[in-house]
């Protein structure tokens, strides 16, 4: 397994079209600087996932969706489920703080969305993170731990997955949460995995998300339990995704 994962959700942004453009700048300017040993994952909106998938074909660089549906297949229309995603992506985020906001998906939901995705075969990155209030509150930790345990609450083990910690709080402000707050974050969240699943969790990637750019991504992967990030809106720019890439791969080669 790579020791540096870098994942771009581009959310409800592109269309097949652009999207297809904007992959396979990222996937030339990867070429380019030769980045080969770092695990990278673009999640396009699922209605482009063929022509991203399509642009990136040989490149190494692996596809993700942004969300599924729990269950094989039926009556939920307009949803995706994880064996349907499975033709065309390897990951599924579950669990962003979007979606639990805006469409209020529980601890529960996300914990039935990340067994589906595991069954099908599709590794989950599951997202947990803090509101400005709960950080305000003292109780961060304990909160974040819970939403994490909740979430692998079905699983046997914790093989294929990844996990995001991305405080709401810095999720598209432009204010990226300190390298030392990530770093206990992180931590406390790994303690929590293997506390759960026993010592083979200890190597599941451990992502930072919230505002990262090329600038404060070295900082970041410096920190022993930062083993990469989730970028949302500086992965819609080939140039800055690039550079991000380039930067921590440079800081943890
Ligand atoms: C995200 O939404 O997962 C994210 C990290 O967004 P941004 O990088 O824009 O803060």
């Amino acid at each position: 397994m790579s020791s540096l994962t870098i994942i771009g959700n581009w959310k409800m942004n592109t269309t097949p079209s652009t999207a297809r453009i904007l992959a396979a700048e990222i996937r030339d300017r990867l070429r380019t600087d030769g980045e080969t040993d770092t695990l990278v994952v673009l999640c396009p909106p699922a209605i482009a996932l063929e022509s991203v998938s399509g642009a990136l074909n040989g490149s190494g660089i692996a596809v993700g969706v942004q969300n599924i549906y729990p269950s094989t297949s039926g009556a939920f229309t307009g949803e995706v489920s994880p064996q349907m995603a499975r033709e065309l992506a390897e990951f599924v985020i579950v669990g962003h703080s979007e979606r639990r906001e805006l469409f209020g998906e529980s601890d529960e939901f996300v914990g039935r969305k990340v067994a589906a995705a595991s069954e099908a075969g599709l590794r989950p990155i599951l997202c947990v993170g803090e509101s400005l209030d709960i950080r305000r509150s003292g109780h961060a930790e304990r909160f974040v731990s819970d939403q994490l345990l909740e979430g692998v609450s079905r699983l046997d083990n914790a093989s294929g997955l990844i996990v995001a910690y991305e405080p709401v709080w810095a999720i598209g402000t432009g204010e990226s949460a300190t390298p030392e707050i990530t770093q206990m974050m992180l931590a406390t969240l790994r303690h929590a995995l293997v506390s759960r699943f026993g010592e083979q969790a200890a190597s599941v990637p451990h992502l930072y998300g919230g505002s990262v750019n090329a600038d404060n991504i070295r900082d970041l992967v410096r920190q022993p339990d930062i083993d990469g990030a989730l970028i949302g809106g500086a992965s819609l720019s080939a140039e800055s995704f690039a550079a991000i890439v380039k930067n921590a791969a440079e800081i943890c080669a």
